[in-house]
């Protein structure tokens, strides 16, 4: 910015009325009373798909179930998970030396306003397809510039292979995750979101926000590395407008975990 016209006092003066307005005129939250709430969250039982290389899935123990002695029922159970499974959270740390753990995020920056890209009709025909940044350039065309703080939802389709591994993930080698097929953003796209629109969190309804035959992770590292959480194997975005929503997506709080599984919902207006 290079206003040398201005007296410094009215040039700064501009800079922070336009940060107030950004926040004070972002989109309006829907009417909690009336809003129809949209869980974008796969169920936790041994369907779930986790990494191929995980070495657990996960698991519930049944501890109690039944009448007491005193005459009532009672129920109870342990689980055990790894943190990158099922729907989950890929806290800043996840790809960051030094970034946020799972209970260090900010509850503020997991209740944002949500848009939904749908990329369907380019992923039906091309597993290994990615987000790219003419295509967010493309939809801000057509819906308007991503907010800052926006949670970014990437719809490809794939949550209906749940639970299905083979097709979900394109390979189901245990232990081997070289040959992965599935789609995710792409690192132009993700550079534009996290940098330039500097989006709350990225979403996406397959296993990572790299697409499957990524061998750097790129796309973990530009968000991670820039403190923006990632959301993954989310499922229900074909219930949500492409703006509009609001979402919440509230993990497990693991002191110093690096995800986590993840309990995630939309609000629709
Ligand atoms: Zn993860």
């Amino acid at each position: 910015m290079r206003r040398t016209m201005l007296p410094i006092s009215a040039a700064l003066l501009a800079v922070v009325s336009a940060g107030a307005s950004a926040s004070a005129e972002g989109p309006r939250p829907p009417d909690l009373a009336t809003a129809k709430v949209v869980d974008l969250t796969h169920a936790f039982d041994e369907k779930t798909i986790y990494w191929p290389t995980s070495p657990s899935a996960f698991e519930l123990k049944s501890l109690a179930y039944g009448p007491t002695p005193g005459g009532w029922f009672y129920s109870s159970n342990a689980f055990c998970t790894p943190e990158h499974g099922g729907t989950h959270l890929d806290a800043p740390i996840h790809f960051a030396k030094g970034g946020q753990t799972a209970d260090q995020i900010p509850v503020r920056r997991l209740i944002a306003p949500a848009v939904v890209i749908d990329v369907r009709s380019k992923t039906a025909a091309d597993p290994d397809y990615r987000l790219s940044l003419d295509e967010v350039r493309a939809w801000e065309k057509q819906h308007g510039p991503i907010a800052a703080g926006t949670i970014v939802l990437l719809e490809t389709g794939w949550s209906s292979r749940w639970p299905d591994k083979k097709t979900y993930l394109g390979d189901d080698t245990p232990g081997d995750a070289s040959k992965l097929h599935f789609p995710s953003y792409g690192r132009e796209a993700a550079e534009y979101l996290v940098r330039d629109r500097k989006v709350g969190a990225l979403g996406v309804d397959t296993a990572s926000i790299d697409y499957g035959a990524s061998k750097d992770f790129i796309v973990h590292q530009i968000a991670n590395g820039a403190g923006v959480p990632g959301f993954e194997n989310v499922t229900g975005l074909d219930a949500l407008p492409a703006t509009g929503a609001w979402v919440v997506a509230l993990p497990m709080k693991i002191a110093g975990g690096s995800g986590g599984p993840l309990r995630i919902v939309a609000l629709v207006p």
